[in-house]
């Protein structure tokens, strides 16, 4: 029996909105998608125009339409939750509470953003300017659930290990409005072995260790163009980067995850996910190792 990953788990992509944010259900549905990503605003820019009402029908409309399964949205990246200077962070808590507003008017499930870097502070300093971010922008009325992404440990980033995210997590007010997305370019950017048995097992208990499995809600499923602990952050498209299509089999296999958004952020994008998905289906064809 011939399995595809597009049937067996919960795949997406990041899709553009350059034809229209509420063009995009029917477009993942063109690649098989059961969820998809999309940035609700320009994400190298503070200021958007508010969402145009037909667009939020049209929007949930073809979402419900095309049956997708979860909608996340990508936030802008410059929301820095880790620093420490107070400008910034007045101009980002106004940012993140409009991406919130955005996301529920949308009825999108999932906010994913990077925590951001810590400059010249400390870890420790970062660990908590991110999570009294999050006590200021969340509210107990969002539907939206906010999930850190794991960082690929450039820099003075915040969220490089486990440890790391669930030290914010437990600093966090409303624990129900906050979750995890693990970014597979990130993980072995940090050092993460996910493509060896021992390497991937490992991981997972630290993330039984700290956060609980529960807490993952998301994955950014994507290949590497730098080699693992190089904490460089380049993606490269599913099997032509360091990870290699076999490095994935093990996340792939594990029934664990398989019910849970698998959002690529392939540098291609729309143009290269079939090959994406094609070189996945790879993994099924060898059969379980
Ligand atoms: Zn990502
Ligand atoms: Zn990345």
């Amino acid at each position: 029996m011939e399995m595809k990953v597009t049937e067996n788990h919960n795949m997406g992509g990041h899709l553009s909105t350059s034809e229209g944010l509420d063009k995009t259900p029917e477009n993942a549905k063109k690649f098989g998608f059961k969820s998809f990503q999309i940035f609700s605003k320009n994400q190298m820019q503070w200021k958007a125009k508010p969402l145009d009402e037909s667009v939020v029908k049209s929007f949930r409309d073809n979402r419900s339409l095309n049956g997708i399964d979860s909608v996340m949205i990508h936030s802008s990246y410059l929301l820095n939750t880790a620093s420490s200077d107070e400008e910034l962070r007045g101009k980002v808590r106004e940012a993140f509470k409009i991406e919130i507003e955005r996301a529920d008017l949308l009825g999108v499930d999932l906010l994913t953003f990077h925590p951001g870097s810590f400059k010249e502070a400390t870890l420790e300093v970062g660990i908590r300017n991110v999570a009294s971010m999050l006590n200021d922008v969340l509210h107990s009325e969002q539907n939206v659930r906010v999930l850190i992404e794991n960082s690929a440990g450039q820099g003075n980033s915040v969220g490089k290990s486990f440890q790391d995210i669930s030290r914010i997590l437990d600093m966090v007010d409303l624990k129900n409005k906050v979750g995890v997305c693990i970014d597979t370019c990130h993980v072995w950017a940090a050092g993460y072995n996910i493509s060896t048995k021992d390497g991937y097992e490992r991981m997972k208990q630290e993330i039984r260790d700290s956060l609980g499995i529960e807490k993952i809600m998301g994955f950014h499923l994507n290949d590497s163009k730098k080699g693992i602990g190089e904490k460089t952050d380049r993606h490269e498209q599913i099997g032509k980067g360091t990870i290699g299509v076999d490095g994935f089999r093990n996340l792939m296999m594990d029934a664990t995850f398989m019910k849970v958004p698998m959002i690529m952020e392939t540098p291609m994008g729309e143009a290269g996910y079939m090959q994406d998905l094609e070189n996945l289906n790879v993994i099924f064809e060898k059969g379980i190792a």
